[in-house]
């Protein structure tokens, strides 16, 4: 069994990210949550507790939650966050997931009322953005199974889901990578509304052609000789992101 004092200390961490990513703040600094699949007990989660706001998340604020939705570990008073079910059923659903993200940031929300595409404007995420985002078509809170459910399908083996005026949920491996694509997302929604705004409904955007060749172009890094590492490849994670916001919610490493 993993160490549970320490894996509350990293779901409280990437909790605390939310805020100082700007992802949660004001008025839904308190609205939103990161789980974390426990290593040793696939069917198993920990995730924020009700209560607290994500800046002021500690580990004895995590609670661990099986993927039916019911709560199997953790103190005694501390109740279930109202939307478990949005993490139970897309990680019952999605085993190769192994975290996901909930928060209600505030250009996804808004593109999703305007109901645009959020297509893809900048290199960040772009892969994400090559279809469109599914949209759950509600703002009602994520409470029951059936609509825990809904979200699961809708996500299918996308990255991201939205929720229609409500807030959006991405999915990773792990939760850099579920954090780093909720960045993706608000920041990508952000220029297209810009965009919007300035040319409209119908505004430019990356075409697929650009988005392949950006690909193909990433894929061929590997015969660069000039980028050869003299001693051994700089590792991709964790990634110079995590890394600062880490330090920035009082952890040096990631
Ligand atoms: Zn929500």
């Amino acid at each position: 069994m993993a160490d549970l004092r320490e894996l509350s200390e990293e779901v409280a961490m990437a909790s605390r990210m939310l805020y100082e990513t700007g992802l949660a703040d004001a008025s839904t600094i308190e609205r939103g949550h990161v789980s974390l699949r426990l290593p040793d007990d696939p069917r198993r989660f920990a995730v924020k507790a009700l209560g607290p706001a994500l800046s002021q998340t500690y580990a004895e604020h995590v609670v661990i939650v099986d993927v039916d939705g019911s709560k199997a570990g953790g103190p005694p008073e501390l109740n279930l966050p109202n939307e478990v079910k949005m993490h139970s059923c897309l990680l019952r659903e999605r085993p190769d997931v192994n975290s996901v993200v909930h928060v209600h940031p505030r250009y996804a929300v808004l593109m999703s009322v305007l109901q645009e595409r959020i297509a893809p404007m900048r290199i960040e995420g772009l892969q994400m953005f090559a279809e469109p985002i599914p949209l759950f078509p509600s703002p009602r809170l994520i409470i029951h199974e059936k609509d825990g459910a809904e979200v699961a399908r809708l996500l299918g083996g996308h990255s991201a889901v939205l929720l229609q005026g409500h807030g959006a949920a991405t999915v990773g491996g792990d939760m850099e990578d579920a954090i780093l694509n909720m960045l993706h997302l608000e920041e990508q929604a952000q220029m297209n509304y810009l965009a919007f705004c300035a040319a409209g409904s119908g505004h430019a955007s990356l075409t697929p052609e650009q988005c392949a060749e950006f690909a193909a172009n990433m894929r061929s890094m590997g015969e660069a000789v000039h980028l050869k590492p003299e001693v051994a490849p700089t590792p991709r994670k964790p990634s110079g992101v995590w890394k600062h916001y880490a330090a920035l919610v009082g952890r040096a490493e990631g």
